[in-house]
């Protein structure tokens, strides 16, 4: 067999998006025991820094290992019993499987949906809340990234405690994307993943819980029925007992440490403010093309854009050519946008202007291929006009 050597791709898919270098760099340096005076020191610092990113002063504040859906699964089997009601709202793809998981582990679940590419409608929440007596729990996805929407949090996390439920939120493609403010929007227990916005492979799932639904897991009737991600056994790795539960993936904890320093050394606004302009851009030029957008600007994400396939333009096609001939990755469509769009990430390392001035340019060349009527230049004019106008870029 020969020496592994993957392809160099540029990541502008839903995830995993790019590695920046010295994430890659800090992945190479040597493995070291995981109780290791040494170690321990990068696991405190790790907790620390994850705390600055999510905005929050939860001491219980670490990764689980596992990808960001380990991070939702730990949610769920640790705050519900079997019987707990739990109100989740599904508009899209997560919503739905944060259902399934919730559902698996006993709960009894009351969706709240909301149409595809568009947010929740926090009177609907309420509405459940009333009809449904002692629910436990509402979660919601803060950046859904099968629909490119992006979710108010406050009014449902007030409308929650109201009812006196935990406020459970998803930021698997918020964090480090766009503010996520776990402690400023009262989130009580949020879960999030390496590969998305914070540049770093996927493997981890940073998850933070408050006290309040520290509580709710340490006065459980029954065990979790996960031991691997059983939180009781977990904060006691991570905590000052350090009693060992199962070996931390040592290389991809130096990963995130590297990955979230790098975004603190940026500083967030700048982090922000970098997804918020690059989106922008994007946006521009594929309008500027003649494609349409899915969502509403006052609720898109700048880090995830979905934008209509047009009529007569086979998908698959289009994105095995812009893989072959630009070595560009971009997503498809799932669930019900499944063949109807295309998603765009612009999601941490990924998200700089020559990544959008490459899909621009990509795009236009393989969609006039395919016999797409488009103006030559005009999506790369358009972008460029955001930054100019900003005077960045
Ligand atoms: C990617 C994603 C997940 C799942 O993460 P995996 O790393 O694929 O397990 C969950 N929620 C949202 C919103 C995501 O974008």
């Amino acid at each position: 067999m020969k020496e592994l050597n993957p392809p160099v791709r540029t990541l502008m898919g839903p995830g995993p998006s790019g590695v920046h270098p010295l994430v890659l760099k800090a992945m190479a340096t040597p493995v070291i025991g995981h109780l290791d005076p040494g170690f321990i020191e990068i696991m405190n610092g790790t907790m620390e820094l994850l705390r600055e990113v999510f905005g929050t002063k939860n001491e219980l504040t670490m990764p689980m290992s596992g990808t960001g859906s380990a991070g939702m699964e730990t949610l769920m089997v640790n705050l519900l019993e079997p019987g707990d009601k739990i109100v989740i709202g599904v508009h899209g793809l997560f919503g739905q499987r944060m259902v399934d998981v919730a559902s698996r582990a006993g709960a009894e679940v009351i969706p709240v949906e909301a149409a595809w590419g568009t947010p929740l409608d926090p009177a609907a929440i309420e509405a459940a809340l009333s009809r449904h007596k002692g629910v436990k729990a509402v979660a919601v996805v803060h950046a859904e990234t099968s629909t490119g929407v992006r979710q108010p949090l406050k009014e449902i996390a007030d409308i929650a405690h109201r009812f006196g439920a935990l406020f459970l939120v998803d930021c698997v493609t918020s964090l480090g994307g766009i503010p996520v403010e776990i402690d400023k929007n009262e989130v009580d227990a949020a879960y999030s993943g390496t590969q998305k916005c914070l540049s770093v492979p996927p493997g981890l799932s940073p998850v933070t819980f408050n006290e309040k639904a520290r509580r709710a897991f340490a006065s459980r009737k029954t065990k979790v029925q996960s031991w691997y991600l059983d939180l009781n056994m977990i904060q006691n790795y991570w905590g000052a007992e350090r009693f060992y539960h199962h070996t931390a993936p040592v290389s991809m904890i130096y990963a995130l440490h590297e990955g979230l320093r790098l975004i603190v050394e940026e500083g967030l606004e700048n982090v922000f403010a970098r997804h918020a302009i690059n989106g922008r851009a994007l946006w521009a030029g594929l309008e500027a093309m003649g494609l349409k957008l899915v969502v509403d600007e006052a609720y898109r994400l700048p880090e995830l854009t979905t934008v209509y396939i047009p009529e007569n333009i086979p998908d698959a096609e289009v994105r095995r050519r812009l893989l072959e001939q630009y070595g560009l990755e971009i997503g498809g469509g799932l669930g019900e946008f499944k063949g109807k769009v295309w998603r765009i990430g612009l999601m941490g390392y990924t998200c700089q202007k020559k990544n959008v001035m490459l899909c621009l340019g990509a795009l236009e060349d393989v969609l006039a291929q395919l016999g797409f009527k488009v103006e030559k230049g005009a999506g790369l004019a358009a972008a460029t006009r955001v930054w100019d106008e900003a005077g960045s870029g």
